[in-house]
């Protein structure tokens, strides 16, 4: 392969050097305490809460059980407002809490739910709702948290996107009654697994810490159908090392996407999304909607992948068309989102992304649409 063709993949996990890795596991070998809340997680989950400014923050073994139990802890019945564009994770913890979700349509400019629409769906069953700062960008917060005090529902957000994001200053895990982070091996602070629950009410506490371990309450009492959930402490020691290099490599990847921003914006039939003044972003992702530009986005996805590069169609299909879904959900009215699931394909960006790496990456894109047109 020529030295431009190396392959580059939508994303790549960032890790300490192995070195630092491993001096900071060293210890275990003294205690031999490998999980259970030991000192690496209490550490961690300290270091967290100050790193996201929130006053909560309980850690579990990956987002999405994180996101399963912070349903199960708020005890609710019935249905359940989120969106239709997001990763699998968000609609599975709502129904396998034995909640049904009610598919809220999004905003075009960036992709979150549109909360203009939420109330339309509130029934006499409607128990919470579960909005996603989809791609890092962040939900209209007030608007929601609004509608959430006049009809008393509860508001979880699945802010696996969101790692880090401030708005105003004030961490993004602080809105609602609780948020989702996720620390997997492919967002922008990984535990290789993890992820955990921020919480406003204090005394949520103790029963996440009860649920993600079995429900077992003392020696001899099991009070709550709880699970297995706990992050291991080779889990939380890589996440204090990451911890060390988050910034440096959101800087890393801020860089990137400045790249992409000034090649790509203005150029017609592409449409990048809206960033928001006051918010500190993570730089997650880099989505693009391909909308009468001379390639379709599928087009644009097969052109990369000839020269080894790999966009994802992110989030394509809608979660109400997954096959164990769209008996029940096909039909839901959400027109934004099958045109964003249609349209976005997400670039690569990580923070070892090189900017002349970016760079080629729009100049095949814009080449070829010039090619089209002519
Ligand atoms: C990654 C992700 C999850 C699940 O997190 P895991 O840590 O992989 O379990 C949930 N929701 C969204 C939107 C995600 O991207």
């Amino acid at each position: 392969m020529l030295p431009e063709e190396k392959e580059i993949l939508v994303t790549r996990a960032s890790m300490p050097s192995y070195e630092e890795f491993i001096e900071e596991i060293k210890p275990i070998w003294d205690t031999a305490w490998m999980t259970n809340m030991g000192e690496f997680h209490n550490r961690l989950n300290e270091g967290l809460k100050e790193y996201l400014k929130v006053s909560n923050l309980i850690l579990f073994v990956n987002g999405h059980m994180a996101l399963e139990m912070a349903l199960q802890a708020m005890n609710l019945t019935g249905e359940v407002i989120t969106t239709p564009f997001s990763f699998a994770s968000t609609a599975h913890a709502i129904v396998r809490n034995n909640l049904t979700p009610v598919f809220c349509d999004i905003k075009e400019d960036d992709y979150t739910i549109d909360a203009d629409k939420i109330e339309e769906l509130i029934t006499d069953r409607t128990a919470a709702i579960v909005p996603v700062h989809v791609y890092g960008a962040v939900c209209d917060v007030e608007k929601i948290e609004a509608i959430a005090r006049k009809y008393h529902l509860k508001v979880i957000y699945d802010a696996a996107h969101a790692f880090g994001e401030e708005v105003n200053g004030r961490g993004v895990g602080t809105f609602g009654d609780a948020s989702m982070f996720s620390f997997h091996a492919t967002k922008v602070f990984n535990t290789i697994e993890g992820g955990a629950v921020a919480f406003h009410d204090p005394s949520l506490e103790i029963l996440l810490n009860y649920l993600k371990n079995f429900g077992i309450t003392g020696k001899e009492s099991v009070e709550y159908i709880g699970g297995n959930a706990k992050m291991n402490e080779f889990q939380a020691a890589m996440g204090l090392c990451n911890l060390r290099h988050v910034d440096e490599n959101i800087e890393k990847r801020k860089k990137a996407a400045e790249e992409y921003r000034s090649r790509l914006s203005g150029v017609p039939g592409i449409r990048l999304m809206d960033e928001k003044p006051g918010v500190r972003y993570n730089y997650a992702y880099f989505p693009v909607a391909f909308e009468g530009f001379t390639l379709t986005r599928n087009q644009v996805y097969d052109l990369l992948a000839q020269h080894h590069i790999f966009a994802r169609k992110y989030f394509y299909p809608l979660i109400p068309d997954f096959d164990c879904y769209k008996e029940q959900f096909a039909g839901a009215r959400v027109p934004v989102a099958r045109k964003a699931a249609e349209n976005v394909l997400t670039l690569p960006l990580y923070g070892e992304l090189l900017v002349e790496e970016a760079d080629r990456i729009c100049d095949i894109i814009l080449n070829a649409g010039r090619r089209e047109s002519l």
